[in-house]
Order: structure tokens, then C-alpha cells, then sequence
């Protein structure tokens, strides 16, 4: 018998489980952050997650810390990610260097360097401390309950998107896919969050395909960190040749491939970098964590053996979710190039910003399909332009605005398309959040015609 290319699926119904204004599909940073704010702005949100929790990569990736987040001393990411930060901070599972160690001081790097905490892009040496804070994954996890659910959000987890439900080229809501079988999820406007831009893609949106490094997050235990640190800094001969091998077994790592964490003796590892892998694909997902897994395995028995302060190491975990970086793009109504991030060019319709960037409202609005905004790493960008500008602060506020926007759209009685963008920063703006309407001094202005 041949097997068949393809199978016919039967026409059927869904039941309609849920309609509200507002439906953000993914809980991640950007989806939390679209949720709270059109809850906070007087929309009905329904929230859709595929897994038990929200927080996506910063959580279920173990991606441990925001960054990206201010242009030297001046805070360029506020409203909800601070307010995020504040909560974990409380809850004595988020560390952030205090102000008056925000400079370039040899003392200060070594007090803080572990924790990931410098600015990496600085050519100064050493590297300034910064504004950016490492927390606990259940940490953001427990905060972005609290955020929803104080929002007064119905957060429908366990429900994976399959399906965009459009009607002459508007949407209309999302089919999940779950457990008591596909659900139907109506709204006005809906915001795609899922970080690989599974809505509009399906929709019909212009997209591109992107690909980066992939990365199995791990976290160690076990670890004596002032002993490691003390190797580090007093025989740095000696430390550079074992942390060379330790990168080499992993395929690559950033400078340092562990990192502090707020729990004692726990450590995350932001590695092993591998390429070569579609974030997309079951079979390429599939493979890339067992051969992570695999690197991790072949690290750990080194470290202990080798490496001062490691010899008691253990896996505490490995991320659930893969660290799928990239993947598909938005070719949305402008698309952010490389050259715009790296020259901090300024946009009139900036409504959110990262570490000196702008991201202009259009970046978030798809082509081809109404009612539709798309918030986080697969905004409107070039991959090269992505690659700089992913990080959560920004994806948060990039959810912000898409959530204050749909808000302001549906109150005006207009389509998402036409909303008033000079209302949308300044709600933003009122709320607490930096929209980036003002451009900083080092800025490249641009003239409104050429946009
Ligand atoms: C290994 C790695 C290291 C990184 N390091 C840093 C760092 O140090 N600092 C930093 O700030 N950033 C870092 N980043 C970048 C950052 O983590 C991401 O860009 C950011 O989390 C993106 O947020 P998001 O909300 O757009 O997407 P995601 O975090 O990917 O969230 C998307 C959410 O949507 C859900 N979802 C997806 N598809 C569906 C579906 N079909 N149905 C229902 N739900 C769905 C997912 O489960 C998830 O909860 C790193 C990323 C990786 C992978």
C-alpha cells in the first residue's frame, strides 16, 4: 500500500468558547503585555497560551535576563516590563545593580559581571554596569499571573492556535486546537504574540523566513560561585584554557556561558549556541534538543572534573522550550532595517523603544488583513535588524502599545489601521511607559515626507 501525500479533512463546526474585544494569542512577554494593557484600558481580553504558563521564552526558554532596556544612564523601557521587574523584586527573586554602580569600574565588573548585567554592546573596557536585572523564571511566571488576573484577563491556556478565522480580509478570531478538541475564539481585534507569527502567516500576512542560532537554556547547580569567580579573576591563564574546552564541547557560547541567578548556587547557561536548525520544523526541534542535551551532558562531566567551583555541578533543568530566536518576520507596513536600529533613526509614529532604537507603529501592523496587530520578535524587521532589537524589554512594549492601540481603535470606533498614533503615545506615555515620541539627543531625526 502507497501512503497518500495527503489526507482530506472533513468540513465541520467548532464551538465558540469565548468572544471578547480583544484576543492575544501567546502568553510570552509581548502577549502578557498586549493582554494587561487592553484589560487595563477597558477592553474584554481573552488571553491564548499553548502551555501551562505564561511567560514564553522568559520562563519556559529560561532566558534569565532583561536587557536592553536603557541607553547609558536614561531608562528607555518602562511601563509594564518595570512594573514586572518591581514584582519579582518584591517577591526577592529579581536582581538589578543599583544606579550608583552603573559606571565603568574594574571593581564594579567584578561584582557584577556574572550576573549579566553590563552593557555588551560598549567598546569601553571593562563594559559599563547597566540598568538590566536577572530574575527567576518562576518569578515572571508568578508575576504575569498576578498582572493578568489583577487585569481582570481570561487567560485560556492549554489552547494551541491552528486556525485564523477571517472574513473578507478581516479577522474575526482564532480556532485552537486543545484537549476537549478545536474551540473557536471571537474578538474585534486580535494580537498575534506568538513569537514565530503563527496568526498573521496564516491569515495571508507578507512574511519573511528568518533563521538564527537555536539554544536547549540549562541551569546548573551546585555551583561554589566565589570560588569560580575567584579562578576567573586570580589565575586568568589558567581559566581562559578550560573555559575555551568548556565553549568548544558546547559548539559556542556567548563571552561567559554562565551566568548568576537570585537562587544561591544556581547558575543558567544561555548556551550551546546551535545552527542550522528551523524553528519551525518538528524534526529540526526535535533534534536540536536532544543534541543539546547531549552538549550539556559532555559539559557538565568536564566541568566537574576541570573547572574550580564546579566539581559538585548538577543539571538542575533544561529549558522546556527550545530558544527558537528567530523565525518567521513580519513584512508588515514598514519593515525595520538593520541600518535603522544601528543609526537610532527616530519615526513620528515610534510607539515603543529598546535600548536606543524606535520601533515605529507600523512595524506592528500586517498587510493584507484588518484587525490584526502582531507584537514581539517576529515584528516588522529585516532579519539583520531583528537579530538587535528581540530582547523582552522591547517585546514588551511593543505588547503594551499593540494593547493600547486596539483599545483606542475600538473606543474611536475605527479600525486598528486608523488609530489615532498620537493618542496611542500619549496613553502610553500617561500609563508609564516610554513610547519613544521623543527622540533622545543621539537620535537620527528624519524628515516626516521621507518616512
Ligand atoms: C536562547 C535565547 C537567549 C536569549 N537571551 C536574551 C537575553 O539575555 N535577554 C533578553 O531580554 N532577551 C533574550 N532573548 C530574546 C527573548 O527571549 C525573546 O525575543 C522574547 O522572549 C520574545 O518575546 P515574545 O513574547 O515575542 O515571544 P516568546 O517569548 O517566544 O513568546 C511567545 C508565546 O507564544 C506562545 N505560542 C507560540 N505559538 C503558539 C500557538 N500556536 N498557540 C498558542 N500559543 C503559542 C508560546 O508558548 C509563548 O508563550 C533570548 C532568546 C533566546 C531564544
Amino acid at each position: 500500500m502507497t501512503t497518500p501525500n495527503y489526507v482530506t479533512e472533513p468540513a465541520g463546526q467548532v464551538p465558540v468558547v469565548a468572544s471578547s474585544d480583544l484576543v492575544v494569542v501567546g502568553g510570552g512577554p509581548a502577549g502578557i503585555s498586549a493582554a494587561v494593557a487592553g484589560a487595563r484600558n477597558g477592553l474584554s481580553v481573552t488571553l491564548l497560551e499553548r502551555y501551562p504558563y505564561l511567560g514564553g521564552l522568559a520562563s519556559g526558554g529560561m532566558v534569565l535576563v532583561l536587557d536592553d532596556m536603557c541607553d547609558g544612564p536614561a531608562v528607555t523601557v518602562r511601563g509594564l516590563c518595570s512594573e514586572i521587574i518591581d514584582r519579582m523584586t518584591r517577591m526577592g527573586l529579581c536582581v538589578t545593580p543599583p544606579e550608583e554602580d552603573w559606571i565603568s569600574d574594574n571593581a564594579k565588573f567584578r561584582q557584577w559581571a556574572r550576573w549579566g548585567v553590563y552593557n555588551f554592546h560598549s567598546h569601553q573596557k571593562p563594559q559599563p554596569i547597566c540598568y538590566a536585572s536577572a530574575f527567576d523564571p518562576d518569578g515572571f511566571k508568578r508575576a504575569a499571573n498576578e498582572m493578568v488576573a489583577e487585569a481582570g484577563v481570561t487567560l485560556r491556556a492549554h489552547s494551541w492556535f491552528s486556525k485564523p478565522i477571517v472574513e473578507d480580509g478581516t479577522i474575526k478570531g482564532v480556532v485552537c486546537e486543545t484537549k476537549s478538541g478545536r474551540q473557536a475564539v471571537l474578538g474585534k481585534v486580535v494580537v498575534d504574540a506568538t513569537g514565530d507569527l503563527d496568526v498573521a502567516a496564516a491569515a495571508g500576512s507578507p512574511h519573511s523566513l528568518g533563521s538564527f542560532i537555536v539554544t536547549t537554556v540549562f541551569r546548573l547547580g551546585g555551583i561554589d560561585t566565589h570560588e569560580a569567580e575567584r579562578f576567573e579573576y586570580e589565575e586568568p591563564e589558567a581559566f581562559a584554557v578550560l573555559d575555551r574546552e568548556a565553549k568548544r564541547i558546547m559548539g559556542g557560547s556567548w563571552e561567559r556561558w554562565w551566568l548568576k541567578t537570585p537562587l544561591p548556587g544556581i547558575a543558567w547557561c544561555n548556551c550551546p549556541h546551535m545552527a542550522g536548525f528551523d524553528g519551525l520544523s518538528v524534526e529540526h526541534l526535535t533534534n536540536a534538543d536532544f543534541k543539546g542535551r547531549e552538549r550539556i551532558a559532555e559539559l557538565v562531566s568536564f566541568i566537574r572534573a576541570k573547572m574550580p567551583g564546579f566539581k559538585n555541578a548538577f543539571v538542575v533543568d533544561v529549558a522546556p522550550q527550545i530558544g527558537v530566536r528567530q523565525s518567521r518576520l513580519l513584512e508588515g507596513e514598514y519593515v525595520l532595517t538593520k541600518e535603522d536600529v544601528t543609526a537610532r533613526r527616530h519615526f513620528a509614529d515610534s510607539v515603543a523603544r529598546g535600548r536606543d532604537y524606535y520601533y515605529p507603529y507600523r512595524t506592528l501592523l500586517p498587510k493584507g488583513v484588518s484587525q490584526l496587530l502582531v507584537a514581539g520578535r517576529h515584528y516588522s524587521s529585516t532579519a539583520a535588524a531583528q537579530r538587535i532589537s528581540r530582547e523582552i524589554p522591547p517585546c514588551m512594549a511593543m505588547g503594551e502599545a499593540t494593547g493600547v492601540a486596539a483599545a483606542l481603535s475600538l473606543q474611536a470606533g475605527v479600525t486598528v489601521d486608523k488609530v489615532d498614533v498620537r493618542k496611542v503615545q500619549d496613553t502610553l506615555r500617561a500609563q508609564g511607559a516610554d513610547p519613544g515620541d521623543r527622540p533622545a539627543a543621539n537620535a537620527t531625526l528624519q524628515m516626516a515626507a521621507a518616512e
